[in-house]
């Protein structure tokens, strides 16, 4: 356990120079600060903050005069962000600044209605949901320190830690336990009950009994939590746990899933007797598990089956399903607001991850002639999918591979395919439309047409043609086919 701990209740912890550059500019002001929140949570827990929180007396307007390149977030009311350029990382990094504050009136259960200003970090240190999220290091301690040359590079403190609520302890028992009455704060704020599953995988801790036995008893309140809120936990829970999973069920068994994903309680126990070891509900988390902690990828893995239930046969087969589940998983990623460009990236990944390729192996075991796909093929491939989404695809089908069952391995068919998508590719052969040596205009010249609908339609037709033989990829050639289709459908020129 790397937390030290001494009588004065003292850490050493290690922190980016460019951090306590901004809490020595924050002191030299006569204002206070304090590392607090996730990023003194990680720090001591050895893990590397997304981004590093600083409480301060100093107000919102104080902040910004003090860091004239911050700027203001609407969404947390109050919270000042300082952008800092980090050379070695060529970006940069955000320290969120926020006013020592108290919290009251959840009237909506979405944001306090009243936030007031206070001066100090004892009473913000309350408002805090977990005991693990509720200590503070104090930087006022930490007296001129010449600035290293590398903002990124770190320095190592030993900071008095103001601990109201032992978080020292839970972290190194692994508990997450709320700050006061567990209840009384899900009553507050019920996402509270999201982040304590969002936690629970993402450190792989415990949730103390009355903390969890606490979360059933607010689920009539989780209407009023916006879904922007419900779906950024979801994500954090999605892109920061190894393992999902853990939050996931965490939610099934507290009641909080079907607020969120209620689809996924009807894969439970359906089972897959062909090939599969394990029911639906449980392959889904599995895959979610073995995916790229990715947004798309992960979103994918957890419902690129969730129509199973809706298409099962009696003699275990589940037709169909690929195709319903990208119209459910559109549906529940518009519900929980997701933007649209994730939301056609992970209905394209469930809509195409039950492709086959058989591969030379499979081909051995099966005594079966070579039966691979045609270079034609892979272009359709291609085309359909987008080559964009391509590589995740693979990863798609690797993380649903592997939860299949322990003795399916997808790296053959995977690799031979995508030797195979390379090899289309350096042939330079078209794959969209924007790669035809013809397009709209040449169209509606050579053709005699006006612009509308069939000027596209009249592309994609040509499309498909030069997919199956890239030779016809030529200006004159074009000119002529689409005449020629033209003679044959005289209907869509209408
Ligand atoms: P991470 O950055 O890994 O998401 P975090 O703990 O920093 O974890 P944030 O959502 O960034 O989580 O919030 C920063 C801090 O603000 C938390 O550590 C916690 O002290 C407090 N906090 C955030 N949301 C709530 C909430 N809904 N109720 C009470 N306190 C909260
Ligand atoms: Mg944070």
């Amino acid at each position: 356990m790397p937390i030290t701990k001494d009588s004065r209740t003292q850490v050493t912890i290690s922190l980016p120079n460019y951090v306590v550059q901004i809490s020595q500019t924050l002191l030299r002001n006569n204002f206070k600060a304090y590392l607090v929140g996730g990023a003194l949570r990680d720090t001591l827990l050895n893990l590397n903050p997304d981004d590093y929180d600083i409480a301060t007396n100093a107000l919102p307007s104080q902040i910004q005069k003090t860091f004239p390149q911050s700027k203001e977030v609407g969404a947390k009311f109050g919270t000042v962000i300082v952008p800092v350029y980090i050379p070695a990382y060529k970006k940069y990094a955000n320290i969120e600044i926020t006013t020592f504050r108290t919290e009251s009136d959840y009237k909506d259960y979405r944001h306090p209605s009243k936030v007031t200003f206070i001066t100090d970090i004892t009473n913000d240190l309350a408002r805090r949901d977990f005991t693990i999220n509720a200590m503070a290091a104090d930087l006022s301690v930490v007296k001129d320190i010449t600035p290293l040359t590398d903002p990124s590079k770190n320095i190592t403190l030993t900071l008095p830690l103001i601990d109201p609520y032992n978080g020292i302890e839970d972290l190194s028992t692994k508990t997450i336990r709320a700050v006061g009455n567990p209840l009384e704060r899900f009553k507050e704020d019920p996402l509270r009950a999201f982040r304590a599953c969002r936690f629970r995988a993402q450190l792989e801790f415990d949730i103390e009994p009355k903390t969890y036995n606490a979360i059933p008893r607010i689920l009539d309140l989780i209407k009023y939590i916006s879904k922007e809120r419900l779906q950024s936990e979801l994500v954090k829970l999605l892109t920061y746990a190894n393992k999902p999973s853990l939050g996931i069920e965490c939610m099934r068994k507290t009641g909080l899933l079907k607020y969120l994903i209620p689809e996924l309680l009807d894969t439970v126990g359906v089972e897959q007797p062909i090939m599969h070891k394990y029911d639906v509900y449980t392959h889904l988390l599995k895959a979610c598990d073995n995916a790229l902690k990715k947004l798309e990828v992960r979103l994918a893995a957890l419902l690129h089956d969730i129509a199973k239930p809706f298409t099962k046969t009696p003699d275990g087969h589940f037709y169909g399903h690929d195709k319903l589940s990208a119209q459910m998983a559109e549906k529940i990623l518009k519900r929980l607001r997701f933007p649209n460009k994730t939301i056609k990236h992970v209905v394209t990944l469930i809509r195409w991850h039950m492709f086959y390729y058989p591969n030379y192996i499979e081909e051995l075991e099966h005594k079966q002639p070579p039966s691979k796909w045609s270079d034609a093929a892979v272009r359709r491939f291609i085309q359909r999918v987008g080559l964009e989404y391509i590589e995740d695809l693979f990863q798609l089908r690797i993380a649903d591979a592997k939860a299949i069952s322990p003795k399916v391995d997808p790296y053959p068919e995977i690799n031979a395919l995508h030797k195979h998508i390379q090899k289309v590719l350096q042939q330079e052969a078209a794959l969209k439309i924007s790669d035809l040596k013809i397009n709209g205009n040449d169209i509606i010249q050579h053709l005699n047409l006006k612009p509308g609908p069939v000027i596209g339609e009249i592309l994609r037709y040509l499309l498909e043609r030069v997919i199956e033989d890239p030779a016809l990829n030529k200006k004159n050639t074009l000119i002529k086919l689409a005449k020629e289709h033209l003679q044959k459908n005289p209907k869509s020129t209408n």
